[in-house]
């Protein structure tokens, strides 16, 4: 250093150690000039005496003014490590601190923290605006806060502002202090800014506000739960103590208040006494809630609970588990309880209910059952819920067509009315009660698996007390077998009035002509001729009749069958000689083979058939055209035919020739000789031994009439002197 520098310094008031140095080499030099003095010329004593001490005075002086020269330079030094050490701070502080001065709040300090605020992107903030440096979340709050102390003089307080910050908007909040720095003048010259961010603060105290309030939402809404749930609630602790219930649990068991009911559970085992549904009482560690204490879990546990102390015995059902802490450690147990006293009362009520239903139905089916005509009771959309067994056997219905409806099933029976109009499913009789009429005695006829059947039909709707419609019911009384006494009764009179009457006419026109031709005294030739058509009128007319009473006895079963053992090559031969007219005789050929063997049968019956079905061969064939009759052994039957190269009979006919009163279409009008029963009877009768016969013919060639009867080995597989009866046969 200079001497002038030092100099300066010391005139600037330089450090304390350079004034001491300066004034003690001053002393020195003073001391030096009075020793000098002293030694050449001492003058004065008084001068020298006040040099002495003025100079002692000056050294001593001097001695203090260095001690507090060092005193000051060690203070110096220590307040230059606190400003250091304070530097150090402010400036790693975790705390955001800046100073800020002048109108455009510009940074004259700010540290690590305040220089580390988001979106600064590491900007230099020494001289530079706050607008300019900071990101305007944080610019415009700090800006208007600074304002603010501008204003006021006075320290300003933000807390928890909120910024959002960051590109993807993180909510950040802030704590701010503004603090005026004022100057001598009492104006604000500067302010301190201390900034801290408290985000994780706020947040997670935001987070455990959620929190707290949501658990306290959630308390709220299990205890509204709880209190609400008609099923009573009982948690008890692993000590087995009752720990809360809900008011269902008080009203289940009788208490007003819940203090009346947390006790330890074994305390109820003096008030109640549980047992199973069979009776058998339970003992204490097998009660349902210490059964969710043992960790078990168990629903539908239903137990008979009995108030001792009332009497009243309830029915409950009790669902039950164990509450375990996130450790997996029990800590409660809980079950709820349901009354289903109510519920198991109806129960045997409807079991009681369902019995008499059932004692009902077994009843209406013995009813239904004793029944001899076709019974079916319908359900309101009529399908079939009931039927005996006559209906049964009259339908044929398999189970899966009892379940269709009236609509599905009606159309199968192809029903009509007794004049043959066809019925709808809804003119049915089942579906006219279905809607509320009564019906008596309706008659309808239908196609079932034995034939077409005329039934009689009355229905009803079967009605509940309050009117409902529960369904219908109908009786078919089979009245086939009355339709056909009455068809024949029907038949007979047409023939009594009609077809017998035609020979009664010529035989009463030929009496009456007998008669003129008499009184005129005619010829005997002439007389002759009237008298010969009287008799082949009179002929014909009682084979009508004996048609018309053979019919009549076969179908009622009167005629009864006398069956031997007939030899078929004599019987054929004798019957052609004396059953048919000499004149056709040579017309009539017989082709039996040689083994043929004997029939079981009545010759009087036989002979009926061969009658009718040759004289048919004659009668519809040319005058000389050939008859044959054949037979064959085949099995235990021998076949019989009949061999004619008339007209024929044409197909339509053919499959009824073997009806009652059926006369061909090609006959009946242009030689109505017969009733139509010939072929009728001859079928009765060929059944009647058990046999069969049919007819093979082309219209214009021909016809071959075959009946079968039983050979005579097969006899005794024919019932002997079988009954005849037709009635119920119809061709
Ligand atoms: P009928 O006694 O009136 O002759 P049948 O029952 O014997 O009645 O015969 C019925 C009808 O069958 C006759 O009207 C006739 O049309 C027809 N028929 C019967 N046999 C023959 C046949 N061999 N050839 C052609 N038609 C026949």
């Amino acid at each position: 250093m200079k001497p002038r520098d030092f100099l300066s310094r010391l005139s600037k008031g330089g450090t304390p150690a350079g004034v001491a140095v300066l004034l003690s080499l001053l002393a020195l030099c003073m001391a030096a000039m009075i020793a000098v003095t002293t030694l050449h010329e001492v003058r004065e004593d008084l001068s020298l005496a006040f040099l002495v001490v003025f100079g002692a005075a000056l050294m001593g002086l001097a001695a203090l003014i260095g001690r507090i020269a060092l005193e000051k330079t060690a203070a110096l030094e220590k307040l230059r490590r606190q400003r250091t050490f304070l530097q150090t701070l402010v400036e790693n502080s975790p705390i955001g601190i800046a100073v800020v001065q002048g109108p455009k709040h510009q940074f004259t300090m700010a540290n690590l923290a305040f220089r580390s605020v988001p979106e600064t992107g590491g900007a230099a903030f020494i001289g530079r605006p706050a607008a300019e440096v900071l990101p305007k979340g944080i610019a415009d709050p700090l800006i208007s806060s600074l304002e603010e102390v501008y204003r006021t003089g006075r320290t300003f307080f933000i807390r928890e502002g909120e910024v959002t910050l960051g590109p993807r908007g993180d909510r950040t909040f802030w704590d701010g202090y503004f603090v005026p720095q004022v100057g001598p003048d009492g104006t604000v010259e500067a302010v301190i800014v201390i900034g801290s961010n408290v985000t994780e603060k706020v947040l997670s105290r935001q987070r455990a506000e959620k929190l707290a309030t949501l658990a306290e939402t959630n308390l709220a809404q299990l205890q509204t739960v709880l209190d609400s749930i008609t099923d009573a609630l009982i948690i008890a602790d692993s000590s087995g103590n009752i720990v809360r219930v809900n008011p269902a649990a008080l009203a289940i068991h009788g208490y007003r208040s819940p203090m009346e009911m947390l006790h330890p559970v074994a305390q109820y085992a003096q008030t109640f006494e549980l047992r199973r549904p069979g009776g058998e009482l339970i003992p204490l560690d097998e009660w349902p809630i210490m059964r969710a204490l043992k960790g078990e879990t168990f629903s539908d546990y239903e137990v008979l609970v009995r108030n001792i102390e009332t009497g009243q015995t309830r029915h409950m059902g009790y669902n039950g588990a164990p509450v375990l802490d996130g450790g997996g450690k029990q800590t409660l147990a809980v079950i709820t309880i349901h009354d289903i006293t109510v519920e198991r009362e109806a129960e045997s009520e409807r079991e009681k209910l369902r019995e008499e239903a059932q004692r009902r139905a077994a009843t209406l089916d013995a009813t239904l059952n004793s029944v001899a005509d076709p019974m079916f009771v319908y359900d309101p959309e009529g399908r079939i819920v009931r039927m005996n067994p006559a209906a049964r056997r009259a339908t044929g219905y398999r189970h899966e067509v009892e379940g269709l409806v009236l609509a599905e099933r009606a159309p199968s029976l192809n029903p009509r009315t007794a004049d043959g109009r066809p019925l709808a499913a809804d003119e049915v009789p089942a579906a006219r009660a279905l809607r509320g009429e009564t019906v008596l005695g309706f008659v309808m006829v239908c196609d079932q698996p034995t034939g077409t059947r005329w039934t009689s039909n009355s229905a009803s709707p079967i009605r509940a007390a309050d009117g409902r419609m529960l369904g219908a019911v109908v009786t078919a009384v089979d009245i086939t077998a009355f339709h056909d006494l009455q068809e024949q009764r029907d038949d007979i009179l047409r023939a009594v009035s009609h077809d017998l009457r035609s020979p009664l006419t010529a035989i009463l026109g030929h009496a009456q002509l007998l008669q003129k031709l008499a009184e005129r005294g005619a010829p005997a030739s002439r007389l002759a001729q009237s008298a010969a058509a009287i008799e082949v009128n009179s002929l014909r007319m009682n084979d009508m009749i004996q048609d018309l009473v053979d019919a009549v006895r076969l179908e009622a079963g009167q005629k009864r069958l006398n069956r031997q053992v007939v030899r078929l090559a004599p019987f054929l031969t004798d019957f052609l000689e004396r059953v048919i007219a000499e004149t056709d005789q040579p017309r009539v050929a017989l082709d039996l083979p040689a083994d043929l063997g004997p029939v079981f049968a009545d010759p009087n019956a036989l002979e009926r058939v061969l009658t009718n079905l040759l004289s048919n061969a004659l009668k519809y064939s040319p005058p000389q055209a050939r008859v044959a009759v054949r037979a064959a052994q085949s099995g235990n039957e021998v076949w019989v035919s009949v061999v004619d190269h008339g007209q024929g009979i044409d197909p339509d006919d053919a499959a009824r020739l073997f009806g009652r009163f059926y006369r061909g279409t090609s006959t009946a009008t242009s030689r109505p000789e017969g009733l139509g029963l010939g072929l009728y009877i001859t079928r009765l009768l060929v059944q009647a031994h058990g046999g069969r016969i049919w007819v093979d013919s082309v219209p214009g060639q021909g016809s071959v009439f075959t009946f079968t009867i039983p050979a005579q080995a097969a006899a005794g597989q024919v019932a002997v002197g079988g009954q005849v009866t037709g009635c119920a046969t119809r061709g």
